[in-house]
């Protein structure tokens, strides 16, 4: 028999979980002709997630669990599951039920019968967000898809079904700095999209603020395109430009006569102007810097402090 083994990144998801397991194991048993294998990888959560999974664990022989030695982000939750789900196929899905447990059935059918190798999930709407968080949001997706080569889709979630092929893909990019929104449109592959409408989750608290996301986004910019050093340099070019042009009209105007010692204010502002942009592209340049940096020390995604390996019964 074939299996799918479900990754769940969870953190601080004591009260969703129970609705999550229920979920999960009614389409489980829908789907009689597959074996499941449920991975809940835990972010160092702060409250009694790690117990309520262990509870889990101790009832049903189907779940795996894999502690962190303290939060890592979801990116580093998904990447420790990929690496550890023994699954043909492999589904991540969010612990809240906003990835409704249920597509699995068609995702499933889907990669058997047709030439996909991922069946993945966008929202169509996003219903019940701040207007501000969608305005940015869309600005976003459609800023880093002219600059970038992945194709990162607008409202496309984490949850998906993949089978070892695109599973294996993705493992082979082993980057410190992980953006999967970017990764999962690099690594190509057929890949279906299907379409619901954004679900509320189911209880708990969102782990996402404002400027979380922001920073969220910069980062995916500085991981998938080199667009805003190329954008630096043009401005340096169209400021010399500039400035070519104004050393010619001083030339021209001392030798017809005209003199100019008026401007004081005006010189200011240019010189606050360019040095801002100076200022600017030197900040680019040291997020890259940056990044190098951190991606050259080659530290670890993340650090198992407890696992079900570590049980013996
Ligand atoms: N998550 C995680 N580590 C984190 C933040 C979130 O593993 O540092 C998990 C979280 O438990 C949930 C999923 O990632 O299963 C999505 O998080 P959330 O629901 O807060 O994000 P949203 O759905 O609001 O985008
Ligand atoms: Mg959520």
């Amino acid at each position: 028999m074939e299996k799918i083994s479900i990754v769940v990144p969870c953190y601080n998801e004591q009260e969703a979980l129970p609705y999550f397991y229920e979920a999960i194991n009614d389409v489980a048993k829908q789907m009689n002709d597959v074996d499941f294998e449920f991975l809940f990888i835990n972010d160092g959560s702060k409250d009694q997630t790690l117990a309520v999974i262990k509870k889990l664990y101790k009832q049903d022989k189907r779940i795996r669990f894999i502690s962190f030695s303290r939060n890592f982000g979801k990116e580093a939750a998904m990447y420790a599951g990929l690496q550890n789900a023994k699954g043909d196929y492999v589904a991540v899905m969010d612990a809240d039920l906003q990835d409704p447990p249920s597509l699995l059935v068609t995702m499933y059918e889907t990669l058997k019968n047709e030439d996909y190798d991922c069946v993945a999930t966008k929202r169509t709407t996003r219903k019940g967000e701040p207007v501000i968080r969608s305005f940015f949001a869309r600005l976003f997706y459609r800023i880093i898809n002219k600059i970038s080569k992945a194709d990162i889709v607008d409202g496309a979630r984490d949850y998906r079904l993949m089978n070892r092929k695109m599973v294996d893909g993705i493992l082979a990019m082993s980057e410190y700095n992980r953006f999967s929104k970017g990764i999962f449109g690099w690594v190509g592959y057929n890949t279906k999209w299907l379409s619901y409408e954004n679900i509320e989750r189911v209880a708990g608290q969102t782990k996402w603020s404002f400027f979380k996301l922001m920073i969220y986004s910069f980062e995916g910019i500085i991981a998938f395109s080199t667009a805003p050093l190329a954008i630096a340099s043009l401005f340096g070019v169209l400021f010399c430009l500039i400035a070519f042009v104004g050393i010619l009209i001083v030339f021209i105007r001392h030798f017809i006569g005209v003199e100019s010692a008026f401007g004081w204010a005006s010189t200011i502002s240019i010189v606050l102007f360019v040095s801002g942009i100076q200022l600017f592209s030197i900040g680019v340049l040291g997020q890259y810097l940056a990044k190098t940096y951190l991606e050259t020390k080659k530290r670890p995604i993340y650090l198992v402090r407890e696992s079900d390996e570590d049980i013996n019964d």
